[in-house]
């Protein structure tokens, strides 16, 4: 079955986000004393996150991405995600995690049935790591993703968040990691999540990351997988793994735009941008599987065509990314 929106994209991709805590203070995304985070009532149980899950695979969805805050922080999460693993029809399960508690977990993520992970990464200096996620251990987030490869998932994507000023001097880095150590690497540009005055000024459009890129290396396009969304994606000829632009904020991003949000206290979301959302809870709490299939096709229904960051006069929706989930 196939979930298409009134725009004619085809809906494939869930966001599930299963925390809203997390053990890094990223700048770009949260505040430094952190959020309040929801109480235990209000996250939804694993068996709430689940029947969302089921629900939606059923309507067409095929991909299923975890993530938080988080999502290595919440207990329980290994025997959860073996039984969204063996949800019928489910054809994919990622996660995005930021490492931090990735080498001891790499293992049983793997033999849980996730296939593949994301790893946040914005800096390969231990410095500028550290002032990016306010005090994040570097050591411990390389030593995380070898541990994926030895626990038999193949080489991690890395999420680099690009900011002018701050980490934009490691642009080549990053694309030379794509040759030495076989990780694809996905450029994502800044987005004004937290409420800070002249965010502009870390903007750096992907077109200018890929000039960068291009001033060293040739780069091949790739063409797009079934549930490749909005990144552009290329190689240098002889890498193992591919370099992706997600330009979010400069544009040709909407219109191949794949995918729905759950935040962990069941908030839908059909943009990250919008400040529309539905609350499943209704339907979990008793759990009415048709009337939350309705819900959620409702939900694809109402994605907006397009966000509006990039227009003048943008100004801050009311969300932290950790909430939502990126
Ligand atoms: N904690 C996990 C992690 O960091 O991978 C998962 C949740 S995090 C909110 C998901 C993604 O959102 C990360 O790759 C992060 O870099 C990205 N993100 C958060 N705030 C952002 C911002 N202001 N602009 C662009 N990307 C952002
Ligand atoms: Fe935490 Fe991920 Fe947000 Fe960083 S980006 S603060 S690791 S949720």
């Amino acid at each position: 079955m196939q979930l298409t929106d009134t725009h004619g994209r085809n809906i494939n991709y869930l966001r599930l986000s299963i925390t809203d805590r997390c053990n890094m203070r990223c700048f770009y995304c949260m505040p430094k004393e952190g959020i309040v985070s929801k109480g235990h009532d209000s996250i939804l149980s694993y068996e709430e996150l689940l029947l969302i899950a089921e629900t939606a695979v059923n309507m067409g969805i095929e991909k299923i991405r975890i993530t938080g805050g988080e999502p290595l922080v919440r207990s329980g999460i290994i025997a959860f995600l073996g039984k969204l693993s063996a949800i019928p029809g489910l054809r994919h399960l990622a996660l995005t995690t930021n490492g931090l508690l990735l080498a001891e977990m790499a293992s049983d993520l793997y033999q849980a049935g996730v296939q593949r992970l994301n790893v946040s990464l914005d800096s390969l200096d231990p410095r500028t790591f550290s002032e990016i996620t306010r005090g994040g251990d570097l050591k411990r987030v390389l030593g995380g993703l070898e541990a994926a490869e030895q626990a038999g998932f193949p080489p991690p994507k890395i999420n680099c968040v690009i900011m002018r000023g701050v980490n934009d001097g490691e642009i080549l880095d990053f694309a030379d990691r794509t040759l030495s150590h076989g990780n694809s690497v996905r450029f994502i540009e800044y987005m004004p999540a937290v409420k800070e005055e002249g965010w502009q000024r870390y903007s750096i459009p992907g077109e200018e990351i890929l000039q960068r890129i291009a001033g060293r290396y040739t780069l091949e396009q790739l063409d797009k997988g079934p549930f490749a969304g909005p990144s552009r994606d290329f190689r240098i000829p002889g890498a193992r793994g591919s370099i992706g632009i997600i330009t979010a904020v400069s544009g040709h991003f909407c219109s191949e735009c794949n995918r729905i949000r759950v935040t962990s206290t069941g908030q839908a979301k059909g943009c990250l941008f919008s400040d529309a959302k539905t609350d499943l809870v209704p339907w979990l709490r008793p759990p009415d599987r048709e009337g939350l299939a309705e819900v959620l096709r409702f939900i694809v229904s109402a994605k907006p065509e397009r966000h509006d960051i990039s227009q003048d006069g943008y100004t801050h929706k009311n969300f932290t990314m950790s909430q939502v989930g990126g």
